[in-house]
C-alpha cells in the first residue's frame, strides 16, 4: 500500500526468488494470467493463497483484448516486438495498474479501510490509473492534469469514465504545477493520514513486480530457458527495464538489457560518464519518456553497490544537495555487465517509424520506435540476437506523430472510437493545492460518511 518507505527510500525484496530451468520450462504454454500468478507468487508469499492470486490475475487481465495478452511480432531477422498495448488504455502501464488496483482493493476490503489515490499526470498514467481503479469499492481516485495541455485522446481516456469513485480535475496550470499540488498534499502529514492518501506512481514495488511476468512469457516463446534473449526497453522512470533486471536475477536467461531513451538521456550520460546529473527536460514525440530524473534507477544503484543502503542514501543526498552523484568504477562495471544505453533523437525516431513501416508494414508508436532504433544499433554493433523490443504504446495513442513520420494514420481501435463521442466528466479548478484538498474532502468524505462505507473509517 505504501509507495514510498517512511525514510524516503524505495522498497526492495530481501532476496531474489529463484526459478530453476525446470520451473521456467513448466511455465511454457500457460495462459498469461496463470503465468503471471506463478512468477509473482514468491513475492506475495502467504499474503495471498495461490488460488486467490490466480483469481486476481485472471480478473486483472480479463479486459485485455488480445487472446495472448502480450503477443510477439517479428519485424526483422533478430528483432521481435512484444506488444504490451492491448489493455484498456492501450499502453503497457495497464499490465501493472490493473493488478495493483485489485491488490489494493482486496487489502482495503480485508481491513475494512478506505483509501484515496491521487496522481498528477501528463497523460498515460492517469488514464491507466482511472481504468484500473474505477468502480473499486474501497478507493477513490483523484487525477489532476494540466487543463488544455493533454492530447484529446489522453483527456477523453480519463474524462469519459463515469464511475462515481473517479474524480478528474483539470488544473489551470502546467504538469509541474499538478505535480507540486500532489507533493504538497503528501507533505501534509495530517491530510495524508486522514484520507489514507496513496500514490500509484512507478516507484510502487507492486507495479514493478507485475511487469516481471511478460519478460518470462516473451523469453519462453523464444526458447528460454535454453536460449538467451536480450530486451530493448523504452525507458523513462526505469520501472519497466528494472522489471527485466528482476526477471534476470530470478534466473531467466537474459543476455543484455538495452535502456532506450529519447533526447532526455540522463541514463545514457550516466553509463558513459559514471555521473548521474539531471539537466532540463525537452518535449519529444515520446512524452511518456520525457523525464529529468529516473526514479527507479535508485533500485539498480542498491544492487550495483552490493545492497549497501547507507551508500545509496549518500548518493541520493548528494543528488538533493549538489544536483548530481557519482558511481564508483565497480558500480559502473556491475551495471554495464548487464545494461547498455542508447539514445534516439527526434529525427531518428521519425526515420525509424517510417522505415519500419516501409520495409515491414509494421506501424510503431514513437516510444516503441526509440527502442527499435536502439535494437538496430545494438545488432549493427555486433550484439547477439534475438532482441525483444517492448512496444509500450499503441500507435493510435500518438496519431499525429505517427502520421507525420510514416505518411499513414494508425487505425484507431474500437476502444478509442467509442470514446470520442462519449460524455466527458471533469472539474476545472484553480492552480492551488487547497482547492484540490477541499474537493477530496468533499467527495471522498461524502462517501466515507455514508453508512454503506462506515466500517473502520478515517475520521
Ligand atoms: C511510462 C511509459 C514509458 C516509460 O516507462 P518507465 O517504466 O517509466 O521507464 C515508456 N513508454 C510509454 C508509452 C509509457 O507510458
Amino acid at each position: 500500500m505504501a509507495g514510498l518507505a517512511h525514510d524516503g527510500g524505495l522498497y526492495m525484496p530481501e532476496a531474489w526468488p529463484q526459478m530453476a530451468a525446470a520451473d521456467i520450462t513448466s511455465l511454457s504454454g500457460s495462459p498469461y494470467p496463470q503465468l503471471a500468478a506463478s512468477v509473482m507468487a514468491p513475492f506475495v508469499a502467504d499474503a495471498l493463497s495461490s488460488a486467490e492470486l490466480s483469481a486476481l490475475t485472471q480478473q486483472a487481465y480479463a479486459r485485455f483484448n488480445h487472446p495472448v495478452h502480450a503477443p510477439l511480432v517479428q519485424i526483422a531477422d533478430n528483432i521481435f516486438v512484444l506488444e504490451l498495448f492491448h489493455g484498456p488504455t492501450l499502453a503497457f502501464k495497464d499490465f501493472a495498474m490493473q493488478a495493483l488496483a485489485l491488490f489494493m482493493d482486496r487489502e482495503l476490503q480485508a481491513s475494512g479501510k478506505r483509501a484515496v489515490i491521487i496522481g498528477a499526470t501528463s497523460g498515460d498514467t492517469g488514464a491507466a490509473a482511472i481504468e484500473a481503479f474505477k468502480g473499486r469499492a474501497a478507493i477513490d481516485v483523484f487525477i489532476v492534469y494540466p487543463h488544455g495541455r493533454v492530447s484529446d485522446v489522453q483527456r477523453r481516456q480519463m474524462t469519459t469514465v463515469a464511475d462515481e469513485n473517479v474524480h478528474t480535475l483539470a488544473v489551470k496550470g502546467t504538469f509541474d504545477d499538478c505535480q507540486a499540488i500532489v507533493k504538497a498534499l503528501f507533505n501534509d502529514a495530517d491530510f495524508r493520514e486522514r484520507w489514507r492518501l496513496s500514490a500509484v506512481n512507478s516507484i510502487n514495488w507492486a507495479r514493478i513486480m507485475a511487469q516481471i511476468p511478460y519478460y518470462f512469457s516473451a523469453a519462453i516463446a523464444l526458447g528460454a530457458p535454453h536460449r538467451p534473449v536480450s530486451f530493448a526497453v523504452p525507458t523513462g522512470n526505469f520501472g519497466d527495464v528494472f522489471a527485466g533486471y528482476a526477471a534476470k536475477q530470478m534466473g531467466l536467461p537474459i543476455e543484455r538489457l538495452l535502456i532506450a531513451t529519447n533526447g532526455n538521456d540522463i541514463l545514457v550520460r550516466t553509463l558513459e560518464t559514471g555521473r548521474y546529473e539531471p539537466k532540463g527536460v525537452a518535449a519529444t514525440s515520446s512524452p511518456s519518456m520525457d523525464i529529468q530524473i529516473s526514479s527507479n534507477f535508485e533500485r539498480l544503484l542498491f544492487e550495483a553497490g552490493d545492497r549497501d543502503a547507507a551508500r545509496v542514501r549518500a548518493q541520493m543526498n548528494a543528488l538533493k544537495q549538489e544536483g548530481a552523484f557519482s558511481l564508483s568504477e565497480r558500480e559502473l562495471a556491475a551495471i554495464k555487465s548487464t545494461f547498455t544505453a542508447r539514445r534516439a533523437d527526434e529525427e531518428t525516431v521519425a526515420r525509424t517509424i517510417r522505415e519500419t513501416h516501409a520495409t515491414t508494414g509494421y506501424l510503431s508508436d514513437p516510444h516503441t520506435a526509440v527502442a527499435i532504433a536502439g535494437a538496430q544499433g545494438e545488432l549493427a554493433a555486433g550484439a547477439n540476437g534475438p532482441i525483444v523490443v517492448l512496444a509500450t504504446a499503441h500507435p493510435a495513442k500518438f496519431p499525429a506523430a505517427v502520421e507525420r513520420a510514416a505518411g499513414v494514420a494508425p487505425a484507431a481501435p474500437e476502444r478509442l472510437r467509442g470514446m470520442m463521442n462519449a460524455r466527458e466528466h471533469f472539474t476545472v479548478i484553480s492552480n492551488d493545492a487547497a482547492a484540490v484538498a477541499s474537493i477530496i474532502a468533499a467527495r471522498a468524505g461524502a462517501k466515507a460518511s455514508s453508512p454503506l462505507f462506515s466500517a473502520g473509517l478515517a475520521p
